[in-house]
């Protein structure tokens, strides 16, 4: 055989190998012909025969065309978007991607099959790209940065990319050494497979001996698995993308992430996020009694059983500075307010109005937060009053006869 005809048998066996791998990857995760370290290297593309399983998940919302809606597809669609988002963030975010607290090897085995039922590939997987989000957060190398990439890219293109699809088992060293877990992630199909089936089976059996319930098999499909599944994917995903683009930033993290009340009520506790970037190893990500972490109050919960144990908390140091930040926030809100009014005088109830509730909120901020004893307080709380004194004078009533200029 000459040299040239070598050659071109080798590039047509590898170009015959790189296009059947996508498909062989639907089954297996691992499979890497190439290897995983080398595609991990490569820039970003769209791998579009592989991403097709989760382009297949989007189109089968289209289903619902066809099939119709029950209450009972709509009220299990709605479950179970909360109760797999408690996987996510309880179990691929908490547990694996963390470690904020302990349970068993068979307790850590359930929770990756309960949430590989989410459908956002194994939990090894999850662990490694989160992990490395933390990392890089908003840098060069952070694989879904809204401020590196755009908004798009950070929400659902990156996980389309070839270079992202590869586990990268050196990186969680404390997750590989359970063969079981490893198992799970190459093979993330399974379990997600079995969940489809089993819920299609469950309209089935609806249909036949409940047929009142006016479901099946197939509607059961489409709002419990495909509907149900996208719309999770995509509450998972608004941490990735708008929580580092919308809310507030209590803590002067490296990154950009940000608090955000909507999202957190939307994914669980997540919307906490720029809380989470300044302190991750804690089981709860809303740090104070008003910040509403669902997550945190059914991991606690969970506690009671002994399935989980060893939550860990957020250290008070972590506590009082964010107390000492939302203080000076309330101070400047207030101290911007009166000098608005300054500007625009005193009397129309628009520019009262804001000032009177930024020192209003300004206060109940200092009464609810116990601050550290530090001496920079004292000039605070002196601020505090001297605004409320400011306030107070410029909404006396105007001397007669003034009122005319107005
Ligand atoms: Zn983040
Ligand atoms: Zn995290």
């Amino acid at each position: 055989m000459s040299e040239t005809n070598a050659t071109q048998e080798k590039a047509s066996s590898t170009k015959f190998s790189r296009f059947f791998t996508p498909f062989v990857q639907w089954f297996d995760s691992d499979y890497c012909p190439e290897g995983a370290s080398r595609v991990r290297n490569e820039p970003d593309k769209v791998d579009w025969t592989r991403v097709m399983p989760f382009v297949a998940l989007h189109l089968g919302c289209l289903g619902a065309i066809w099939v119709g809606v029950s209450p009972v597809a709509l009220i299990s669609a709605v479950a179970l978007y909360f109760i797999r988002m408690f996987a996510v963030t309880g179990v691929h975010h908490r547990y694996f991607s963390h470690k904020t607290y302990s349970t068993s090897r068979v307790g850590q085995f359930l929770m990756a099959l309960f949430a590989g039922t989410t459908v956002q590939r194994g939990s090894l997987w999850w662990a490694y790209h989160h992990r490395h989000h933390h990392q890089h957060s908003d840098g060069p190398e952070d694989a879904h940065s809204p401020h590196v990439h755009g908004f798009w890219w950070s929400h659902i293109g990156w996980i389309t990319s070839r270079r992202n699809f590869p586990t990268d088992y050196s990186k969680i060293k404390d997750l590989a050494k359970f063969k079981e877990l490893v198992w799970l992630n190459r093979f993330d199909l399974v379990v997600p497979a079995v969940f489809a089936a089993s819920i299609y089976l469950s309209g089935v059996l609806m249909e036949r001996y409940a047929p009142g319930l006016g479901t099946n098999g197939l509607q059961m499909l489409v709002w419990a698995f495909f509907i149900s599944t996208t719309a999770l994917f995509h509450g998972t995903a608004c941490i990735n993308s708008m929580a580092h683009l919308m809310g507030r930033r209590r803590y002067k993290t490296d990154d950009d992430s940000r608090n955000s009340f909507i999202l957190a009520l939307i994914t669980l506790g997540e919307g906490w996020h720029n809380n989470h970037h300044r302190y991750q190893s804690s089981t709860r990500n809303g740090f104070y009694w008003w910040e509403i972490d669902i997550t945190y109050y059914l991991l606690k919960m969970l506690s009671w059983t002994g399935f989980i144990w060893g939550l860990k908390a957020v250290p008070q140091s972590i506590l009082d500075e964010g107390a000492r930040a939302d203080h000076r926030e309330s101070v400047e809100a207030a101290r911007k307010s009166v000098a608005a009014q300054q500007e625009h005088g005193p009397s129309p109830l628009k520019h009262v109005i804001p000032a009177a509730a930024a020192i209003a909120v300004a206060t109940v901020n200092a009464a609810n937060t116990q601050l550290p004893k530090k001496p920079e307080d004292a000039a605070m709380h002196k601020d505090m009053t001297e605004l409320a004194h400011e306030l107070q004078a410029k909404q006396t009533p105007p001397a007669p006869g003034s009122e005319a200029q107005n």
